[in-house]
């Protein structure tokens, strides 16, 4: 009889990992909170390793035909001068950008094809390390195996108590907005920009264009753009006067929240396993805590499939994934830090030791861990 696992969370971990395991023969069924599926409409960064992820369940060649490849990536500082810019050349994928409704429908598709059974509005209460998923209402759901992808806020986790740390990395906001392109589309570019005071970035994405806006520690935004889903306009033109165009074109649509940060004492009790943000939410300066997710989504649901015995391959499975999340979740804290909280007067310094530090490919192989991670 095909051994049965239990799915808290239809996001981008969940579902991947839905996908993999019924793929590999497993009874497989999600639970969602929400009453449908369906992510939010910005941008999001997949690099190697999620590309390679999403090739192993089926479902890459839906977001590349949504998406755009990234050429290039270019990092501008106060003074608007490039400090890095790295052409990837034609043919090799390295990174696509894609608006995060259309992952999501890829992965959802791909668990669906896949037999994947998926109920909603069925929010996950706790979990037992015998291998039971409790629902709202006190439903008992037993499995060979638990996983917990109920994102930040994880009742899995909790209830089991693996957390050692669930917090925000700094007091700025980070924001995101889909804007309307103007002009023709141009080949996939990231752009990132660090002002004196804030920092923002412009991706390509299909007919439109995708804006990060942050704010750092010594400049927190005006309390009204975070209220009001919009951005002070004057104040961020005044900053980036070359974006005066684009910055015009952000209406009360914008996406604030915050970078978050958690750290659990394992990854898992018993027959019950937690990943992604559940488990390792990072900040998104890296942009791979998506892509962190589905890998260790596949990894487990290969390790699972060969091992007999489900709560002996937990902590080797935990063991083999979480140096690399960990050591990208670390890179990823660092350089925000950095960001958020340097003094405003050093800022031709920040701009000479960044322009350094990546022209350093031991530096660059850190920031890559996880795009150059293979599962398996
Ligand atoms: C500003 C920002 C930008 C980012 N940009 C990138 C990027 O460019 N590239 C990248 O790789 N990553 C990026 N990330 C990170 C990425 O979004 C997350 O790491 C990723 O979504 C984690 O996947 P997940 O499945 O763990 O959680 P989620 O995708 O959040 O999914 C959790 C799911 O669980 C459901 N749920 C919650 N509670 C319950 C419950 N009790 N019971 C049942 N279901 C529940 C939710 O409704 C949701 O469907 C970014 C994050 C932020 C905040």
């Amino acid at each position: 009889m095909a051994r049965h696992v239990e799915i808290a969370g239809a996001g981008i971990g969940g579902l991947t990992a839905a996908a993999a395991f019924a793929q590999r023969g497993w009874s497989v069924r999600v639970h969602e909170r929400a009453a449908e599926l369906r992510d939010i409409g910005v941008g999001t960064t997949i690099w190697a390793n999620g590309h390679r992820v999403l090739a192993a369940i089926g479902a890459l060649d839906e977001v590349l035909a949504r998406g755009n490849r990234i050429s290039r990536l270019e990092l501008f500082d106060h003074t608007n001068t490039m400090l890095r810019g790295d052409n990837f050349p034609p043919g090799e994928l390295q990174g696509t950008v894609a608006l995060r409704v259309d992952l999501h429908q890829a992965l959802v598709n791909a668990a669906r094809r896949s037999g994947v059974e998926i109920i909603l509005s069925s929010p996950a209460m706790a979990a037992e390390p015998e291998g039971v998923l409790i629902t709202e209402g006190g439903a008992r759901h037993e499995a060979d195996l638990v996983i917990g992808t109920d994102g930040y806020n994880s009742r899995v986790r909790d209830s089991l108590g693996l957390a050692s740390h669930v917090g925000f990395v700094t007091d700025a906001h980070i924001g995101r907005v889909i804007i309307p392109r103007v002009g023709p589309a141009e080949p996939g570019a990231i752009r990132e920009y660090w002002g004196p005071t804030r920092c923002c970035g412009v991706l390509s994405c299909g007919e439109q264009e995708y804006m990060f806006l942050s704010g750092s520690e010594n400049c927190p935004l005006a309390p009204d753009e975070v209220a009001n889903s919009t951005v002070a306009h004057a104040a961020w033109i005044a900053e980036f006067p070359h974006l005066a165009e684009h910055f015009s074109r952000i209406g009360t649509n914008v996406i604030w929240g915050r970078y978050p940060i958690v750290r659990c004492t394992s990854w898992s009790a018993g027959r019950v396993a937690i990943l992604g943000d559940s488990a390792h939410g990072m900040p998104s300066t890296l942009a791979q805590g998506a892509g962190c997710a589905m890998a260790n989504a596949l990894a487990l649901a290969e390790m699972a499939t060969s091992s007999a015995d489900i709560a002996t391959m937990l902590p080797e499975w935990e063991a083999r994934e979480r140096p690399v999340t960990e050591i990208t979740q670390r890179w990823a804290v660092l350089y925000l830090t950095l960001l958020k909280r340097w003094p405003n007067d050093l800022l031709d310094m920040r701009a000479a030791m960044t322009a350094e530090a990546f022209a350093s490919p031991g530096l660059v192989r850190h920031l890559t861990t996880a795009a150059r991670h293979v599962v398996g």
